[in-house]
């Protein structure tokens, strides 16, 4: 693979009037307290509220690349640290740009290419997730081969012989974690149940890349974009759907420009065919359920309202809100691959959320990022939390009468 993606990069000097500029005014620390009503849930920065040194907030991290352009401060551990162990959330740019109009999440991603261009970044930890991609194609070091076993017997097109107009993409996770596999199934009941014409490209879909793209390694995500992308332009699909949050935020992105078909997350697709009346759940899921917004879907595209319509359209769910939603919504711990660097600071962020759940007495928290699902889950299992995690995938699914689990 040698393809690249762009031409003409964004660095970190193209934000040196955001970094220069930033006041150290600490609006980028917390949610706006008129927002979320305890004050308990006010924090939303997982790093700085889990550090709690100013460097582990968007405004230290805004100092240390003043500090690096004016050769104030030489890469280290210490620095490594930091950078690293952000979630790249985007709470903080949430907070910080209706304000003053700066992109602090943008700076500490460049921040980290700044760091594999110079040899620093990322950290001995991700070696793995480098090493599988390049001998395996996958970030989790699977055969490539066995990439579309999670899919036999659903009866899907295989779009790298036939055509099929709509194109689902699975993502590494989905496709070789057995225990998120019910998730996929349940996503394509219901596509199913839709009446779309649905293939995959199994062992010829390749990661999309977001794992490096959130170390700062954009040359070698760009390879694997660039690959995918003439893959999947060869299928003629006019839809690509995608489940993942994180490939959703990659293919909008970076891939779009390029596709020659309409991209959308799953949860946009189904949430209009329940408008359109394409699919009904009828069986009853009887659980009080809160709504855990991933970060790729939420703030950084947008995609808020799909998955809270499909929730409210399965019968018999209670439906929950937690003190962070929508914007304010925190991390699970997983973004930007911190839980991956350093798991007991993964695991406090999502024994935070799913204390959240336990606080406004929801039984489930559901979400739609087998990242959440997969941290959740073991942060409810790391508190003896009786809270469970779930799919809403796996949730429609089994709604719509599929045997998914
Ligand atoms: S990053 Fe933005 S919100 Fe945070 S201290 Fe700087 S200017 Fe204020
Ligand atoms: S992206 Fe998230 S974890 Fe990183 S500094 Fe901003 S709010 Fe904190």
């Amino acid at each position: 693979m040698e393809a690249r993606l762009t031409t003409i990069r964004e660095t970190l000097k193209d934000f040196r009037s955001d970094f220069w500029v930033c006041g150290k005014c600490k609006l980028c620390q917390a949610n706006h307290v008129k927002e979320v009503e305890h004050a308990r849930f006010w924090r939303n920065c997982p790093s700085g509220t889990r550090f709690r040194y100013e460097a582990y907030y968007a405004s230290g991290k805004m100092e240390i690349a003043k500090a690096m352009e004016l050769g104030e401060v030489e890469p280290s551990d210490a620095v490594a640290h930091v950078i690293y162990s952000c979630n790249l959330c985007g709470s903080c740019q949430e907070q910080c740009y209706p304000v003053k109009q700066m992109f602090p999440t943008r700076v500490i991603e460049l921040l980290r290419e700044e760091a594999v261009r110079e040899g620093w970044g990322p950290l001995p930890e991700h070696k793995p997730i480098i090493d599988n991609l390049e001998k395996h194609d996958n970030m989790l070091g699977k055969p490539q081969k066995d990439r579309g076993k999670w899919a036999k017997d659903l009866g899907l097109k295989d779009a790298s012989k036939e055509k099929a107009d709509v194109l689902l993409f699975a993502g590494c996770k989905y496709s070789f974690q057995p225990e998120l596999n019910s998730a996929a199934r349940g996503a394509v009941e219901a596509l199913k149940a839709t009446g779309a014409d649905i293939g995959i490209l199994g062992a010829e879909e390749l990661c999309c890349g977001a794992p490096l793209l959130e170390l700062g390694d954009r040359d070698f995500f760009e390879q694997f974009a660039a690959e995918n992308i003439k893959r999947i332009n060869a299928t003629g699909a006019s839809l690509v759907v995608t489940l993942c949050p994180h490939c959703s935020w990659v293919f909008a992105e970076e891939y779009a420009p390029h596709l020659e078909a309409e991209v959308k997350h799953a949860s946009q697709v189904l949430a209009e065919a329940l408008g359109e009346g394409k699919i009904k759940p009828s069986k009853e899921v009887s659980a009080s359920v809160a709504w855990h917004d991933p970060c790729r879907l939420g703030r950084r595209l947008g995609v808020y309202e799909p998955p809270r319509e499909i929730l409210s359209a399965i019968p018999g769910l209670e439906w929950k809100e937690l003190e962070r939603h929508h914007g304010n919504s925190l991390c699970c711990g997983a973004g930007g691959l911190a839980d991956y660097a350093f798991p007991d600071y993964g695991e406090w962020v999502a024994k935070e959320r799913v204390f959240e759940a336990e606080f406004v007495e929801a039984e489930r928290i559901v979400t739609s990022c087998p990242w959440c699902e997969e941290l959740l889950a073991r942060g409810a299992k790391g508190k003896g939390s009786k809270v469970k995690v779930d799919n809403i995938f796996t949730l429609l699914g089994e709604s719509l009468g599929g045997d998914v689990r």
